[in-house]
């Protein structure tokens, strides 16, 4: 059996312990000090203890942000690529935004949601998001996304409670990864965050989500939490915000919300719609919201049906850079929210937090790290039209 310091040291970063023991056993460490070696990363937050050793991005920029909840905390990593498509201008490096978001549960319990990025950028193009603009840079690692808990739990010193892919990117346009990533965080050995506390937001990619409803049945993935962005209220206006939409209508989305509603025990699916004013945010865009939610309501003819199959979460729209159009008012918000609650729907309305935070999908990403990323076909210059309203 190899002695633990004589080996070159392995990063149990994204990994599972068995995968970990796994990998040491190929060295000749033995499963116990493997063991050891991966709690001390995970649980006691040291980064060097053979043979585990981990090299964590740089944190590049953070801010604090009070909200009535406590403080919401936004850091910035900096993971090297050197094969940047800007390495012409000097870039060889790709920046991620985490945030760290203080709640108050309905037992007055505070909790901290996380809320992680699964790619630079993203290529699905929404017409409403920040992210969008970038493109797609590359998608994240396994150990990369889990990196992004370890900052936070362990370099923040916070304990997070649950995890959500709202990040920059498109979860299912890197699905192993982010697989891979849960499986990690979920380890008992280690960051154990429960499966239930851990929830996917996903554009709306069927094939993702046929994955997922083959995943769910796996043993230990079947509170799994899911959220569609939804963004419409029907085809038209749909495949005008969100390109998926073309290749994947709201009807195919229903029906495989529908499936993965009987796969996961009842569980609610989170729909999130951004509240665009002028766009999607008429009563008429209410009715029509309320129909298609309308398998996804309390039966109330079934006395003992389990939950209520979907929630409906408002957001208003955060404005992004040269954004057509503006932020909702209060008003405008109630308007849309009563109407849709007049039609039996449960709705969450997020409220001026999520404005400066976790807006939706996709919108996170601070001004600085757009302005650096996006590639202007025709606007070289346009950098000094950035604003960091964040
Ligand atoms: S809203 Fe989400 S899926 Fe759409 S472009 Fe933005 S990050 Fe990508």
């Amino acid at each position: 059996m190899a002695r633990a310091d004589d080996i070159p040291p392995i990063s149990p970063m994204g990994m599972t312990l068995d995968a970990f023991v796994e990998l040491c056993a190929q060295q000749g460490v033995g499963a116990g000090r493997a063991k050891a070696a991966y709690q001390d990363v995970y649980r006691e937050g040291k980064p060097d203890s053979a043979p585990s050793r981990i090299v964590l991005p740089e944190i590049v920029k953070r801010h604090e942000e009070p909200v009535n909840e406590g403080v919401t905390i936004k850091f910035v990593q900096r993971l090297p690529n050197p094969n940047h498509r800007l390495l012409h201008r000097g870039i060889d490096f790709d920046d991620i935004e985490s945030v760290i978001i203080p709640m108050i549960g309905r037992s007055g319990r505070k909790t901290h949601t996380l809320c992680v990025s699964s790619q630079v950028g993203c290529a699905m193009g929404c017409d409403f998001c920040e992210t969008a603009q970038m493109g797609l840079i590359r998608s994240l690692t396994a150990s990369e996304i889990v990196a992004q808990w370890w900052a936070a739990r362990h370099i923040e010193n916070i304990e997070i409670d649950n995890i959500v892919f709202m990040g920059m990117g498109e979860p299912m346009d890197n699905l192993d990864e982010v697989l891979a990533a849960i499986e990690c965080l979920t380890d008992r050995s280690g960051a154990s965050i429960p499966m239930a506390n851990i929830t996917i937001s996903t554009v709306g990619r069927i094939d993702g989500l046929r994955r997922i409803k083959d995943q769910v049945q796996e043993p230990g993935w079947k509170r799994l939490g899911l959220a569609l962005s939804l963004n419409a209220s029907n085809d038209e206006s749909r495949s005008k915000l969100m390109p998926i939409n073309n290749k994947w209508n709201m009807q195919e989305l229903q029906d495989i919300l529908q499936e993965l509603r009987e796969v996961r025990g009842g569980r609610k699916i989170m729909i999130e719609y951004v509240l665009i004013p002028g766009v999607n945010d008429s009563l008429t865009n209410a009715d029509e919201l309320a129909a298609w939610m309308k398998p996804f309501l309390k039966d109330p003819t079934r006395e003992k049906a389990k939950g209520h199959g979907g929630l409906l979460n408002v957001i208003p729209y955060n404005p992004r850079r040269d954004s057509p159009w503006p932020a909702p008012t209060e008003e405008q918000v109630d308007g849309f929210v009563d109407r849709l609650v007049s039609h039996g729907v449960f709705v969450n309305r997020r409220r001026t937090k999520g404005r400066d935070t976790m807006a939706a999908c996709g919108q996170l990403g601070t001004a600085e790290i757009r302005k650096r990323q996006f590639v202007p076909v025709t606007m070289n210059n346009d950098s000094n039209r950035d604003t960091d309203e964040r």
